[in-house]
């Protein structure tokens, strides 16, 4: 199969090369039937312009599924400014983001773009000032500002409304947690647990974390060993593909709920899964907090932290009726896919 085939169901995709900087900046909108298409710009090396776009086209798709299953009145969309070399910086970095900016607004409004891989808030900053399809921007420019906090707050009701299913009870005392990544997201999850009584397995490849580690009480592990550590909860907040055959074989966690996109290797990791008893919450669920957060934004009365956090522990009500969907075999995975289904098709009635 050709490892750079991606389905053609979008509505648009644009390609343009940037006047100023000579670069590809790609835009992909896979629907807008709930709303405006929302995603991530990524500034990002390839190997060729296919591969950024087959990027684009995958990674829009995700994001459709991953706003409809949240109940959000968004679309989905991905950008992709794919680089030659490393990370432009000062002028070359400014006119790549004035390229990607002009080909956003290009597409009158159907796309929204935000932060990503590769980029920050200040870039939306530098991009907002040649569009206002722009989100995420930070808080003293009236945007919604970092949504770390918002997709940790998610993970954490993730794993409360997972806890419930699995023991029928949410309380974390007297229970164990391993939060592989102690990044943006994994670092407040781990600190959230921490408060709520959990002891802790914590891991990261980068050693430096360690300390911040020690501050929550928690035991070191490698990623490997944290994985399979004899916990009851692991929480995967580092890189995506962690759930394989081998690793859903030889968990000992009966519940895996984290902030890492595309968790598993495979779909069919979610058959394993559910075979060996292990409850997962779909990744795209359970790390939608920071999308939610950006939704505000684009609510009546204009950005607020105490609605954002609202609808952010609303991940529990979604997650609980995938769990009670996914009854007979059915997994999370499938749940989730219909409950997003379900929620597109009401939107184009
Ligand atoms: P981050 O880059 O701030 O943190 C990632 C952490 O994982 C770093 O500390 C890194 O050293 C560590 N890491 C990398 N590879 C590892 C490995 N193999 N084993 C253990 N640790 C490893 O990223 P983040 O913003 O915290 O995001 C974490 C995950 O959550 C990513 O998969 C991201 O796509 C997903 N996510 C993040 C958000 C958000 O709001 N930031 C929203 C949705 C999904």
């Amino acid at each position: 199969m050709d490892r750079y085939l991606a389905t053609l169901e979008h509505e648009q995709l644009l390609v343009r090369r940037g006047s100023r900087s000579g670069l590809y900046c790609i835009v992909a909108v896979h629907s807008t039937v709930r709303g405006p298409a929302l995603g991530g710009c990524r500034m990002w090396r390839y190997g060729d312009s296919r591969a950024a776009v087959r990027d684009a086209l995958l990674l829009s798709r995700a994001m459709t599924y991953k706003s409809a299953a949240a109940g959000l009145p968004l679309g989905g969309g991905k950008g992709v400014i794919m680089l030659r070399d490393g990370p432009p910086a000062g002028a070359a970095r400014r006119a790549v983001l004035l390229d990607f900016a002009d080909t956003v607004d290009a597409l009158s409004g159907s796309y929204i773009t935000a932060e990503d891989l590769g980029t920050s808030a200040r870039d939306m900053t530098v991009i907002a000032e040649r569009t206002r399809h722009v989100s995420g921007l930070a808080r003293a420019r009236g945007g919604s500002g970092d949504p770390s906090p918002y997709t940790a707050l998610g993970v954490e009701s993730a794993v409360l409304a997972s806890l419930e299913r699995s023991f029928g009870s949410s309380s974390l005392k007297g229970r164990s947690a391993a939060v592989i990544g102690l990044g943006h997201v994994g670092l407040r999850v781990a600190r959230l647990l921490a408060k709520r009584g959990a002891t802790l397995v914590a891991s990261d490849i980068d050693r430096a974390k360690r300390d911040e580690a020690a501050r929550l009480g928690a035991r070191w592990a490698t990623p490997e060993k944290a994985l399979l550590a004899p916990v009851d909860i692991v929480v995967p907040c580092a890189l995506g593909g962690v759930l394989d055959d081998d690793s859903a074989l030889a968990l000992q966690a009966p519940i895996v709920a984290g902030a890492a996109n595309n968790q598993l290797a495979d779909e069919s990791v979610a058959d394993v899964l559910v075979r060996r008893g292990v409850l997962w919450a779909p990744d795209f669920v359970a790390n939608a907090g920071g999308i939610i957060n950006i939704s505000v934004e684009f609510a009546p009365g204009g950005y607020d932290p105490t609605l954002a956090r609202r609808r952010v522990r609303g991940i529990g009500d979604t997650l609980r009726a995938i769990y009670d969907a996914a009854t007979d075999g059915t997994t999370p995975l499938a749940a989730a896919m219909e409950l997003a289904r379900t929620n597109l098709a009401e939107s184009s009635t």
